[in-house]
């Protein structure tokens, strides 16, 4: 066990959120700060997701810091390994690496209200302590293995798609995949050339539409670095186009109509064969779950050594997946593309706040925070990507910048004024919530479909039901009215 000095603010992730969050303090003259991994780099859900066709789904130059808008991007939407360097570029450059401690995994935090500190632990055992406390673990770190009866007794290979296995090569063999998330429909397309079969195993089908992908030209790349006002006009139309959306996923549902066409056209160009298309088509109303964005998911699936298998999965056996109806389907591989823990925020870690209350049973009912950042009770501890700030519409960063902008402002005031502790009242986190769930009732995502937005008790703790910008007023400046200020 080590015993450190204090720190002004101890972040733990080094994602898009971690990495930012770092050059943020910087920049408000905070150095103080040490960043914990449990990697052995940066970059988040884009070091681990390197499964083949790894790509984001909003285009990159809106997926990208605003303080680091990036002329180079080869093409509109990314692929995994370009976002991984570009977050590694950044970390670097600001020097956030040369301020993280990698291999340390959290497996705890404990407030002492006497001395305003959070006291940190490894999973080791090694400890920190820290005035500020700033989660940054994401909301979609921790891969999600469904429950199926008998499948440990798989005699294949079995893998999760956050965990892929490029050892194994599937080349000629017999695939089982199950799940049809957004993981899914971007890995799918690019095994079935290789494999000798696939069975895709899905419980319900997703809304998929067209996605405008394309390579930028090495002039158009040229000029975006040369007239940075170009970098920030594609930006800003994207941002425009994106942020429009939000009104049909919240407010005017009947928008999804024009989308729901898209992905009719879509469907019906693709697949030729009703049976395939009728198994195809979501039986919920789209936006309810995440709408996906393909060329190739469809036409893969209307390949002949290639069958969609609708239900949940029954069992597994030593060969193979027992599918809804009670077939056994043989297969070499099991893919498991079935997303992550989303709604368990801040799972496993075991923080304790106020008078030894636990966060966790705080969080039983469903995770809840102040404007998605702090917890009444558990002072000086503030979060990246909490609980509903997740988008349907648009870019994470986005979120993740006001976030910044936020905290940088709570960490500023309590090292300027010294004090203890800030805890957000009771009161405005209970109002804040009350008006966010009436807003969410309204939302597609209450459509009854079953989504990682929304927890076992039936409540959406992952959403922002609106604008980002709705979002980035909100945060823009803490109302110290809202906080307990203990000096
Ligand atoms: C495959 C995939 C594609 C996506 N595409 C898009 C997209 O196109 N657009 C979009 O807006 N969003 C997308 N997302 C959502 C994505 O989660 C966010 O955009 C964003 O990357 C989240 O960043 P983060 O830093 O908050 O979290 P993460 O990237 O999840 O980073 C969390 C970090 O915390 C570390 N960590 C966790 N627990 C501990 C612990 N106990 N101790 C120490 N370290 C810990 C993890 O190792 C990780 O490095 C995608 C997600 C996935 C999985």
């Amino acid at each position: 066990m080590t015993s450190q000095a204090v720190l002004d603010a101890l972040i733990i992730g080094t994602g898009f959120a971690g990495v930012g969050m770092a050059v943020q303090l910087q920049e408000a003259g905070i150095d103080n700060y040490l960043v914990l991994e449990r990697a052995g780099d940066v970059g988040g859900v884009w070091r681990d997701n390197v499964y083949p066709g790894a790509a984001c789904d909003v285009p990159s130059h809106l997926y990208s810091y605003s303080f680091a808008q990036n002329p180079a991007w080869s093409r509109k939407f990314a692929a995994q390994p370009e976002i991984h360097r570009y977050v590694r570029d950044c970390a670097q450059r600001f020097g956030v690496t040369a301020k993280t401690r990698f291999h340390s995994e959290v497996a705890s935090a404990a407030f002492d209200a006497a001395t305003g500190l959070w006291t940190v632990f490894l999973t080791d055992g090694t400890e920190f302590r820290s005035r500020a406390l700033i989660t940054a673990m994401g909301q979609l770190s921790q891969p999600a293995m469904p429950r199926v009866p008998g499948m440990e007794r798989f005699k294949g290979e079995v893998f999760h798609s956050a965990t892929w296995r490029h050892d194994i090569d599937l080349t000629g063999k017999r695939v089982a995949v199950v799940g049809t998330g957004a993981s899914a429909i971007q890995f799918v397309p690019e095994i079935v050339p290789k494999v000798k079969s696939l069975v895709l195993f899905q419980r319900s089908a997703p809304y998929v539409i067209p996605k405008g992908d394309r390579a930028y030209h090495a002039l158009e790349k040229l000029a975006f670095a040369q007239a940075a006002l170009l970098q920030s006009g594609s930006r800003a139309v994207q941002f425009l186009v994106h942020e429009s959306r939000a009104l049909a996923f919240t407010s005017l549902n009947k928008l999804m109509k024009v989308m729901e066409l898209q992905f009719k056209f879509n469907l019906r160009r693709q697949i030729k064969d009703p049976v395939l298309r009728k198994t195809l088509t979501p039986d919920y109303p789209m936006g309810c779950k995440r709408i996906l964005l393909s060329n190739n998911y469809y036409p893969a699936l209307a390949q002949p050594h290639v069958s969609v298998v609708s239900g949940a999965v029954q069992a597994v056996d030593a060969t193979g997946v027992i599918g809804p109806d009670g077939r056994h389907h043989e297969v070499d591989v099991i893919i498991y593309g079935t997303g992550f823990k989303a709604t368990e925020f801040l799972n496993p870690l075991q923080i304790t706040g106020l008078n030894g209350v636990s966060l966790q049973e705080r969080w039983k009912q469903g995770a809840e925070a102040y404007l998605g950042i702090t917890v009444s009770g558990f002072p000086n501890l503030f979060m990246l990507y909490g609980p509903n700030t997740n988008l349907g519409h648009s870019s994470i960063i986005l979120m993740l910048e006001a976030q910044m902008g936020y905290i940088r402002q709570c960490v500023s005031r309590l090292l300027a004024d010294k004090l203890r502790y800030l805890n957000v009242k009771q009161g405005a986190e209970q109002r804040f919530n009350a008006d966010l769930q009436k807003q969410l009732k309204q939302s597609v995502w209450q459509g009854g479909c079953t989504s990682w937005y929304v927890n076992e008790a039936g409540r959406n703790v992952a959403n922002w039901p609106g604008f980002t910008v709705t979002y980035r007023l909100r945060t823009q400046r803490p109302d110290w009215n809202d906080y307990q200020q203990a000096s």
